[in-house]
C-alpha cells in the first residue's frame, strides 16, 4: 500500500504530495488524516497522509516507507480532509494552506506540548496490616485516599494531606505505589458570570420556532435563517436545538464573532452545558486552544462555541451548526486563504447531514435575499421576551442643535435623557465609532488634515498619560502634533471631530461622581482586557458605558435603559458599497441593547444626516423597508449579490513597482478577456485604479477591480485571476487576489 502525503504544512505553499511505503502491519488501520514522521532527503519532517492507494506512478524500490505517526488518532476527520480539498479548490489555495486551518498551532509547529503533574496510584490492593505500619497518620490517610486505585494528581492528595511527596516516595521505595505524570488540560477561565443552570420555560415564540426547526435538524437537512428582533431571545432557542442533538448523540457548534465581546454566551453555554462546552479563540492560549481542540477531538466536549475558526472544529458527527449575528464581518477570513465561515458551515452541513441556523436581528442582505430565493427557511421571533416593548427612537438632528448654539457634543435632547438615567440610578451606552480624541487635525489655511506619514489616512488625535500624540489607526504610528502645518507652515492648527476619548471627557464633566468606562481598542488590550471593563459594568459599578462599535455587539444589560448615538453618519460615508448595510446594521443592534430588561428603553440617534433613508429606517427598526431599498439599489448598479466583485491588489514600498506591477497585471486581464469571450459578456467593470487608501503601512497600492455579472463564467474568471495574482511577483511586490473583499479601501 502506497500513502500520499503532504510534507511541512508550515514552511510549504505546496499542493503536491509525496508517496510513501505504508509498513504491512499499517495497512487495517491507517486511514487518510493521521498526522505521519517521514524520511525527507536526509530529514525527517513530519506531513499528513491525504490519500491512500494500491498503486503508485514512482516505481516502489525508489519509495521509503512511513517512519512513524504523531498521534493514537487521525488528527484531521474524513469530512475536514475533504473540506480542506473543496477549499483548495475552490479558492486556488495550495493544500497545505488549507490543511493548516484543521488544526491547532502547536501541532502545526510541530511542538506540541502536553501539561502534565505529578500523580500517584496504588499498584496493587494493600492489606490492613501494611496500611498500620508505621504508625504514620500520613501513610494510612495516603493509602486510603489511593485504595479505589485511580490515578490521583498529587495537589489534590496534597488538599488533604500535607505535603504528601516524602510519604509517597516511601511508598513507591517499597512497591505499593507508582509515582507518574497526570496529563492535565489547561481550561480557559470562566468570565466571571453568575449565568443560570437550568432552563427556563420558553415563551410561545420561542417554542413556536422550535418546533419548526427541530424536526428538520433531526433528519439533517434544515437549513434556516433565523430573524429575531434585538430581546426576542434567540439564544435560548440554540441552548435547546444542542440539547436535541446531544441527546440524539450529536455534537452542536456555535459560531459568534467574537468572543472576547461575548463573553456572556460562553457563560451561559458553560452553566448549561458544564465540561461538555469547549470554547476555541484566538485570545486562548496556544496550550488552552490546542488543549479544548484536543477535547473535542476526542469527544469529551461535544458543544463548541468559538469564533470564525471554529467551523473547522474537529468533531465527530456535528447535529448542528449555529451562527449568530451571522451578519457580522467578523465571518469573513482577512488572512489566506480567505473563506466566509457561514459558506464553510452551510458545507459542513451538506457533507455531515447537520442543521444549520443562520441568525440575526439584521441579516445580512446576502444572507436574506439567498432566504428568498429558497436557499433558507424562515424563522421569525417578531417580538421581544415577555412582550417587553422595543426602544422608543428618537432621531436628533444635529445641523439645528448648531444653529441654536449648541457647539458641545451632546443635543438637548441626549443630555437630558442622560441626566434623567442617572438620577434614575440606571444605566446608559454611548456609541462613538471612532476611538481617540479628535478624530482628526487640519490646518485651516491650506485646508489639509495631518496624514500618516506611512498610510494615507489622517491621523487621530489622542490624549496619553504622557500628553497628546497623533496615532495612525491604520499601521499604529505615533508623532506629536505639530505646531506649525507640515503643508504651508501656518500655525492655525486645528482639531476637527470627536472620538471616544472626547465623549468620555464629556461625560465625566457632565458627572463626576459616576462610574464611566470607556470600551475602544485602546483599552481593551491583554487577554482578558474586554471582559474586564464589561463586569464594570454588568456589576453595576460602572453606569455610563462609552465605546465603538465593540458595544453593539450582542450584549445584554438588562440595566439599560438608555443608549445614545453621537454621530450616525460616521459608518455611512465610507467608501464601500456595505457602508449603508453597516450602518443600519450597527444602529439597530445598539438600538437594540436598550430595554432589555424590565424597564423600557430609549434611544437617542444624533445625526448631521436625519433625513437619509438608513437612519429612518434603523430608527423604526424596520428591517424588511432597509432590505427592500437597498436591495433595490444593489440591483439598479450592480452590487452583490447581483455581481460579484473581485481584484488584484498590488503593494510595494515603491509607487512606481507596484504601478507596473497593476498596469502589467492589468494587461494580462484584458488579454484573458479577449481570448474569453464568454467571460468578457459578464465584465460590468475593469478597471485600473488606486483603491480608497492609496498608501498602506508605507506600501503603495494598487489595484485592478472587477464587478461581473454573477455566474458560472464569471466564477471560471476567478479561478484564472488567482492564478495571475500566484504567479511570482517581481521583488519587493505582493499581489493578492480578493474575492467580494472584506473592504475595498
Ligand atoms: P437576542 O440574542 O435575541 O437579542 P437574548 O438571547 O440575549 O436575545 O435574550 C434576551 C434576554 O431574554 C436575556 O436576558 C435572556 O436571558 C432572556 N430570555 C430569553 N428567553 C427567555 C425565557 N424563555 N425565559 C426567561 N428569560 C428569557
Ligand atoms: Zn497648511
Ligand atoms: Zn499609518
Amino acid at each position: 500500500m502506497f500513502a500520499q502525503v503532504i510534507v511541512d504544512i508550515v514552511h510549504e505553499r505546496v499542493a503536491h504530495t509525496f508517496t510513501y511505503l505504508v509498513p504491512p502491519e499499517w495497512e487495517s488501520w491507517l486511514r487518510p488524516g493521521w498526522r505521519v514522521r517521514v524520511p525527507f532527503g536526509s530529514r525527517q519532517m513530519e506531513g499528513i497522509v491525504v490519500s491512500l492507494g494500491g498503486e503508485s506512478d514512482v516505481p516502489p524500490e525508489k519509495l521509503k516507507p512511513l517512519l512513524s505517526v504523531l498521534e493514537d488518532y487521525p488528527a484531521v476527520l474524513p469530512p475536514l480532509l475533504d473540506l480542506a480539498r473543496h477549499m483548495a479548490e475552490e479558492t486556488h489555495a495550495p493544500l497545505a494552506e488549507t490543511l493548516r486551518l484543521m488544526l491547532p498551532a502547536q501541532m502545526r509547529g510541530g511542538r506540541v506540548k502536553v501539561k502534565t503533574e505529578p500523580s500517584a496510584r496504588l499498584l496493587r490492593p494493600v492489606t490492613e496490616e501494611e496500611k498500620q505500619q508505621g504508625r504514620s497518620r500520613k501513610r494510612q490517610l495516603l493509602l486510603t485516599l489511593l485504595s479505589g486505585g485511580e490515578v490521583h494528581p498529587v495537589s489534590e492528595l496534597a488538599e488533604l494531606v500535607r505535603d504528601p511527596m516524602p510519604a509517597l516516595r516511601q511508598l513507591r521505595d517499597q512497591g505499593l505505589v507508582e509515582l507518574g505524570e497526570l496529563e492535565v488540560l489547561r481550561r480557559p477561565r470562566s468570565f466571571g458570570g453568575d449565568a443560570a443552570r437550568e432552563d427556563p420555560p420558553l415563551t410561545d415564540e420561542q417554542r413556536e420556532a422550535l418546533e419548526h426547526m427541530l424536526p428538520e435538524v433531526k433528519q439533517g437537512r434544515g437549513r434556516f435563517l433565523l430573524f429575531g428582533v434585538t430581546g426576542s431571545g434567540k439564544t435560548e432557542v440554540f441552548i435547546r436545538l444542542v440539547r436535541h442533538c446531544l441527546a440524539e448523540g450529536r455534537g452542536a457548534v456555535i459560531l459568534v464573532p467574537e468572543i472576547a465581546l461575548t463573553p456572556q454566551m460562553v457563560d451561559w453555554f458553560r452553566a448549561r452545558f458544564g465540561q461538555e462546552a469547549a470554547v476555541l479563540h484566538s485570545r486562548l492560549s496556544p496550550g488552552e486552544r490546542f488543549d479544548e481542540w484536543r477535547r473535542i477531538r476526542r469527544g469529551d466536549a461535544r458543544v463548541v462555541i468559538g469564533a470564525r475558526s471554529a467551523v473547522f472544529a474537529p468533531m465527530e458527527n456535528p447535529g448542528i451548526i449555529i451562527v449568530d449575528e451571522e451578519h457580522e464581518s467578523t465571518y469573513l477570513s482577512d488572512r489566506h486563504p480567505r473563506y466566509d465561515a457561514r459558506d464553510i458551515a452551510a458545507w459542513r452541513c451538506e457533507r455531515e447531514g447537520a442543521g444549520l441556523v443562520l441568525a440575526s436581528a439584521t441579516p445580512s442582505i446576502l444572507s436574506f435575499a439567498r432566504m428568498q430565493q429558497g436557499r433558507y427557511r424562515l424563522v421569525e421571533l417578531s417580538r421581544r421576551v415577555f412582550d417587553r416593548p422595543m426602544p422608543q427612537v428618537q432621531v436628533v438632528d444635529m445641523r439645528a442643535e448648531l444653529n441654536r448654539g449648541n457647539r458641545t457634543v451632546f443635543s438637548d435632547a441626549l443630555r437630558n435623557a442622560l441626566q434623567g438615567c442617572m438620577r434614575r440610578g440606571e444605566q446608559a451606552m454611548l456609541l462613538m465609532n471612532h476611538r481617540g480624541y479628535h478624530s482628526f487635525v487640519s490646518c485651516r489655511s491650506c485646508g489639509q488634515a495631518v496624514k500618516c506619514p506611512n498610510c494615507d489616512v489622517s491621523m487621530t488625535y489622542h490624549v496619553g498619560q504622557r500628553g497628546v500624540s497623533l496615532h495612525c489607526h491604520y499601521c499604529g504610528v505615533t508623532q506629536p502634533v505639530p505646531e506649525t502645518c507640515p503643508n504651508c507652515g501656518s500655525r492655525a492648527i486645528r482639531y476637527f471631530g470627536v472620538g471616544t476619548q472626547k465623549i468620555e471627557e464629556e461625560l465625566r464633566r457632565l458627572f463626576p461622581d459616576t462610574g464611566i468606562v470607556r470600551m475602544d481598542v485602546d483599552t481593551t488590550g491583554g487577554k482578558e482586557g474586554h471582559a474586564k471593563l464589561l463586569n464594570e459594568f454588568r456589576s453595576g459599578r460602572a453606569r455610563l458605558l462609552v465605546g465603538t462599535q465593540m458595544i453593539a455587539k450582542g450584549h445584554d444589560f438588562p440595566q439599560v435603559t438608555l443608549v445614545g448615538v453621537v454621530a450616525a453618519e460616521m459608518t455611512l460615508n465610507l467608501p464601500d458599497y456595505r457602508a449603508r448595510e453597516r450602518t443600519f446594521q450597527l444602529l439597530t443592534q445598539v438600538a437594540g441593547r436598550a430595554g432589555r430588561g424590565e424597564k423600557p428603553g430609549q434611544v437617542i440617534i444624533q445625526t448631521y444626516k436625519p433625513e437619509d433613508e438608513v437612519i429612518l429606517a434603523a430608527a423604526r427598526q424596520d428591517y424588511r423597508a432597509f432590505f427592500a431599498a437597498e436591495l433595490a439599489r444593489r440591483r439598479a448598479s450592480f452590487y452583490p449579490p447581483f455581481s460579484v466583485m473581485a481584484r488584484l491588489l498590488v503593494e510595494s514600498p515603491s509607487e512606481a513597482e507596484a504601478r507596473r506591477r497593476a498596469e502589467a497585471l492589468h494587461g494580462q486581464v484584458q488579454a484573458l478577456l479577449e481570448t474569453h469571450p464568454d467571460w468578457r459578456r459578464r465584465v460590468l467593470l475593469c478597471s485600473l485604479d488606486r483603491p480608497g487608501v492609496q498608501l498602506l503601512r508605507g506600501h503603495a497600492r494598487w489595484h485592478v477591480l472587477l464587478k461581473l455579472a454573477a455566474s458560472r463564467e464569471a466564477e471560471a474568471l476567478c479561478g484564472a485571476l488567482a492564478d495571475l495574482a500566484a504567479e511570482e511577483s517581481p521583488p519587493e511586490v505582493d499581489t493578492y487576489f480578493e474575492y467580494n473583499p472584506v473592504t475595498m479601501m
